[in-house]
C-alpha cells in the first residue's frame, strides 16, 4: 500500500515537473536556429531560406517593392539589420540596401555553391541565412545587401 501511494507521488511530481518545465520552455523567445519553434514562428518558405539557406524567386518577397520608413528585423531572433535610409531599387526583385544598420551584426561568408563564389550574408546573432553581398551597389558604399524578403521583418517608424 505504501508503495503504491510512493508511485503515485512520484508520477505526480514529474507531471507536475515536465508541466512546469513545458511552460518555461514555451514562454522562451525564439532566438535561434535549433529551435524547435522556429518551424512555427516562420513560414515554411521562410524556414527553408533562413535555415535552408534558399532563395525566393524575384519579385515576389513582401519586401522588394516596400518603401515605408522603418528598420528591417532578422525573421528569426528581431535583431535590427538595415534602414529604409539605405534601401534602394536594383532592379533584382530582392530587397537591396547599399549598406547595413551596423556593420557587426552581419557576417559575410564565402559561399562556392552552384558553381559561382559569391558573399553569403547571415546574421551574426542566429546565423539566420539573408542572401548575398555584391560590389555593384550605388554610392556612397558601393556595395549591394541582396536581402531576401522572408528573412526580414519590418518595424514601421
Ligand atoms: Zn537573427
Amino acid at each position: 500500500m505504501k508503495l503504491n501511494i510512493l508511485i503515485i507521488l512520484t508520477l505526480f511530481h514529474f507531471l507536475v515537473y515536465s508541466q512546469n518545465k513545458k511552460t518555461i520552455i514555451s514562454s522562451e523567445k525564439v532566438m535561434d536556429l535549433k529551435d524547435p519553434k522556429l518551424k512555427e514562428k516562420l513560414t515554411p518558405e521562410q524556414y527553408n531560406i533562413c535555415v535552408g539557406k534558399g532563395t525566393e524567386r524575384a519579385f515576389t518577397g513582401k519586401f522588394w517593392d516596400h518603401h515605408e520608413k522603418g528598420t528591417y528585423t532578422c525573421a528569426v531572433c528581431s535583431t535590427e539589420l538595415f534602414s529604409s535610409e539605405t534601401k534602394y531599387d536594383s532592379g533584382s526583385g530582392w530587397p537591396s540596401f547599399y549598406d547595413a544598420l551596423d556593420k557587426t551584426k552581419v557576417e559575410e561568408i564565402k559561399d562556392i555553391s552552384y558553381g559561382m563564389v559569391r558573399i553569403e550574408i547571415v546574421c551574426k546573432k542566429c546565423k539566420s541565412h539573408l542572401g548575398h553581398i555584391f560590389n555593384d551597389g550605388p554610392k556612397p558604399t558601393g556595395m549591394r545587401y541582396c536581402v531576401n524578403s522572408g528573412s526580414l521583418e519590418f518595424e514601421k517608424k
